[in-house]
């Protein structure tokens, strides 16, 4: 019998694996993935910084100490955009090398890493079969498209909160070189463009929106829309690859039992930016903690959504508001005008897409004030 069963070993579930052996350093845990690690994984491949924070206190070095950019350039194509330094620079790591490094921080620590593509989830009274395997808990950190939340039949996301994205490896573009960039679409919000510089002479870039009721963009017309947001951004680049973004509508789904999601697979993908990787670690720190917590074994799922709530909840909830709110051009041009007037606006901003922020009052009044 495990103690924990992971399916997925991206952020989420490598951080389960990591913060359950942090708490029970005896306990049984086993990570499976369907891939052989390193693997490549559609993404911007930018790290918060309040991702690091996370990984650090799970006892993981997971990025190079020197951050590549430490700017943040946000527009529309028309009109002047904000250009201003962040309050904490933020890290761009190919996820091969972000992702293979959990993992191996979570094999040293204890956890049986195995390849194996799970198909099956058969819940029993007091623990559940993986593929037939038993285990007290499973967490399922199997992304965007996995089959845990299929299986434990909890809802997913609604219609309208998925997005679509492309991302592509080029040589850096010398107009960008010292930013991470970000062009707004003129429509259909949330949709943009980014530049997100690796610090070695290529950029992360590429091109996502929000895919409505039985309209999912094709390739060329993602690749159409980058290079009308970031003009010549693709030209050269290579490895493009496209994934969903299950969107967070501000109310994770976690169910009572057994069965705990975490990162995509509970649809926590901060719905203004695409960011997922900072929620996929705190989710998966989290869910790995409750796991193994012997004080709430008749149900770690109540307990872990509630761990959620404490630590997301308000956040979730503000950035659903906003999102709304977002959908309307002039209020994101509100935006960008007062992050440009005032760098505690954009500092909040920069709060509210990759941490944990709220709607402070004094971004309310830069998007009302005009
Ligand atoms: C194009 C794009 C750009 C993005 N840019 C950024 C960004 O710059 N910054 C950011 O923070 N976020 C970004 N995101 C979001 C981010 O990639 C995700 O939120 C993040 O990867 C979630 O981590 P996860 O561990 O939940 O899932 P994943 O990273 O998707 O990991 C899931 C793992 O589960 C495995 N798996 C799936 N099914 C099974 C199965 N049946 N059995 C076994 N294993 C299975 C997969 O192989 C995979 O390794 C972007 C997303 C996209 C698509």
């Amino acid at each position: 019998m495990w103690d924990l069963v992971v399916v997925g070993a991206g952020p989420a579930g490598a951080s389960a694996a990591l913060a359950a052996l942090q708490a029970r350093p005896d306990a049984r845990v086993l990570l499976l993935d369907r891939a052989n690690f390193p693997r490549d994984k559609a993404c911007g491949d930018g790290i918060a910084p309040h991702a690091v924070d996370v990984l650090t206190g799970l006892g993981v070095d997971a990025v190079p100490s020197d951050p590549p950019v430490r700017r943040l350039r946000l527009g529309f194509v028309t009109g002047l955009p904000v250009s201003r330094e962040m309050q904490r620079p933020a890290y761009v790591v190919r996820r091969s090398e972000f992702d293979a490094r959990l993992v191996a921080a979570a094999r040293d620590r204890g956890a049986t890493v195995r390849r194996q593509q799970v198909r099956g989830l058969d819940t029993r009274a007091d623990h559940v079969l993986v593929d037939g395997e038993p285990a007290r808990v499973v967490v399922g950190a199997d992304g965007a498209n996995g089959v845990v939340r299929r299986l434990a039949r909890v809802p997913g996301p609604r219609d309208g909160t998925v997005a679509l994205a492309i991302r592509g490896y080029a040589p850096v573009d010398p107009d960008r070189a010292g930013e991470q960039v970000i062009t707004f679409a003129e429509r259909g919000w949330p949709a943009y463009a980014w530049s997100f510089p690796l610090g070695d002479g290529t950029a992360n870039v590429g091109y996502g929106e929000v895919v409505t009721a039985g309209r999912r963009p094709l390739r060329a017309e993602l690749l159409a829309r980058l290079d009308l947001l970031l003009p010549g951004a693709g030209a050269q680049a290579s490895d493009w690859r496209a994934h969903h973004l299950p969107l967070s509508s501000g109310r994770p789904r976690q169910p009572d039992g057994r069965v705990l999601l975490a990162g995509d697979a509970l649809s926590l993908v901060n719905p203004l930016t695409g960011e997922g990787i900072y929620y996929a670690v705190l989710s998966g720190a989290l869910a790995g903690r409750a796991a193994v917590d012997p004080g709430v074994a008749d149900d770690p799922g109540r307990a872990y959504r509630r761990a959620v709530q404490r630590e997301l909840g308000r956040h979730l909830r503000h950035t659903s508001v906003v999102a709304g709110l977002a959908r309307h051009r002039p209020v994101v041009e509100a935006g960008v005008a007062a992050a440009r007037r005032r760098q505690s606006v954009f500092d909040d901003l920069v709060e509210l897409g990759l941490g944990r922020g709220l709607l402070t009052p004094r971004v309310l009044a830069g998007l009302l004030g005009r």
